[in-house]
């Protein structure tokens, strides 16, 4: 079937339970067990089934099942926020004394989990350009077990040569791990481009509403096979002690989502709610058409911006006049971007006049939303970083965020030229 299709009725039989024609939402905790021998059996994996919303839940598997066929994907896991899928996907493969390589354009959060954060905990990053990857295969080690990249970055707009850095990690036999938030499910597929592991923070353009925060992790199909042959990922196919000797690629599962859940989730509990789970799937339906509609906006409002006479640049790679417009052609389905776009105007205080100007804008560091939202990265996300590593890291003063919305274009340009005034 069709994405379009898939993201209306996957996962979900209509016929369970009343029939209920919106997926039900499960608000539970827990679930009673029939008797013992039924508890012991789902605990041993005989059975599958319920047993506590913080492992699984009937509403969150619905959201599951629908988004790993929608990323073509063998399975996938939501949890509480895309930072915590993030973590997980590098906790699954990553412990002390390993190193990951990621990319030099990623969102902030997950700059400081992978370059900070897990710092602490023995496992150290090292940077390679994703738009030029020369300076990637050199840093791979025996000690190297993911790279990571996201396929279009938040925030500087950036498209990641995708195939280099899945050949050469595949060379190496090293996991790649695309976080596909901004291009989003509906224009671009990691999976079908041979990435093994696809995270994404659902708070953006899944839920596309602004109303509820969540993460998910989908692995390829093969993983099994890979990691049981694999000298870096012993892990996967030796007896886990923590779950009584259980071996993940033996078992009839795709093992990258189970070690997750039986292991990560039971163990750290960054689950996802029913009810947010619930929002995301309805806003999974729509995703298809709302992505399409915030790429045409996005692109009417690039133009516009390209023509206005106080815009010294425009950053939106759907653009033709972009440098990363052959890679928008090459990857993104119809070759549109989604809705994230950057310009740069004269100075710091022209761009904070803008700012306080809109009026249909809303000031928000947040992207995806139906409604337009703007931001002034050096006078709010990056104020801390000294002017001269804010220009290095591509961030200019005068540099101001667009996310666009839903609403009728016209109004968008409307408001742009007031506030230019
Ligand atoms: C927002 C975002 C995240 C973090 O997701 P949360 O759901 O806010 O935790 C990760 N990656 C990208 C690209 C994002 O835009």
């Amino acid at each position: 079937m069709e994405k379009e299709t898939i993201a209306l009725h996957g996962g979900y039989d209509k016929k369970s339970g009343f029939g209920s024609m919106s997926v039900p939402i499960e608000q539970t905790t827990a679930y009673a067990f029939r008797d013992a021998e039924h508890a012991a059996n789902l605990f041993s994996l005989k059975e599958l089934g319920p047993i506590y919303t913080r492992l699984t839940n009937p509403t969150t598997d619905v959201l599951e099942k629908r988004f790993a066929e929608i990323e073509g994907g063998a399975s996938a896991i939501a949890v509480a926020s895309g930072q915590s899928a993030i973590f997980y996907a590098i906790a699954n493969l990553a412990e002390a004394g390993d190193n990951i390589i990621i990319s030099n354009k990623l969102y902030g959060g997950a700059v400081t989990l992978l370059a900070h954060t897990i710092k602490r905990f023995g496992i150290k990053a090292k940077i390679f350009d994703c738009e030029n990857v020369d300076n990637l295969e050199s840093q791979i080690d025996d000690k190297t077990k993911a790279i990571f990249f996201e396929s279009l970055s938040n925030p500087q707009i950036v498209v990641s040569d995708v195939d280099k850095i899945v050949s050469i990690a595949k060379k190496h036999g090293v996991v790649t791990v695309c976080d596909n938030t901004v291009a989003t499910a509906a224009l671009f597929n990691p999976i079908s481009w041979g990435v093994d592991i696809v995270v994404h923070s659902l708070s953006k353009y899944t839920d596309g509403q602004g109303r509820a925060i969540g993460g998910i992790v989908v692995e390829r199909d093969g993983l099994n096979e890979f990691f049981s042959s694999s000298p870096r990922y012993t892990h996967f196919s030796m007896p886990d002690e923590s779950y009584h000797g259980l071996v993940y690629t033996s078992l009839p599962l795709p093992c990258f989502c189970l070690r997750i859940r039986l292991a990560l989730l039971r163990d750290i509990g960054a689950c996802i709610s029913p009810f947010n789970a619930w929002l995301l799937i309805n806003g999974l339906e729509t995703l298809d058409l709302r992505v399409e509609k915030h790429s045409q906006n996005a692109l009417e409002v690039a133009k516009f911006l390209e023509a206005h006479p106080k815009v010294k640049s425009v950053n939106y790679p759907a653009l033709k006049s972009s440098s990363q417009n052959n890679r928008v052609e090459k990857y993104f389905k119809n070759g549109s971007a989604s809705g994230l776009l950057s310009f740069d105007v004269g100075t710091y205080e022209e761009a904070k006049h803008i700012i306080d100007s809109v009026k249909l804008f809303s000031v928000v560091v947040n992207i995806g939303d139906s409604k337009s939202l703007i931001t002034h990265p050096a006078s709010t996300t990056h104020s801390q970083i000294p002017s001269d590593e804010l220009v290095k890291s591509g961030i200019n003063p005068a540099t101001i965020r667009l996310s666009i919305g839903l609403e009728n274009p016209k109004d968008l340009i409307a408001d742009l030229t007031q506030a230019f005034n």
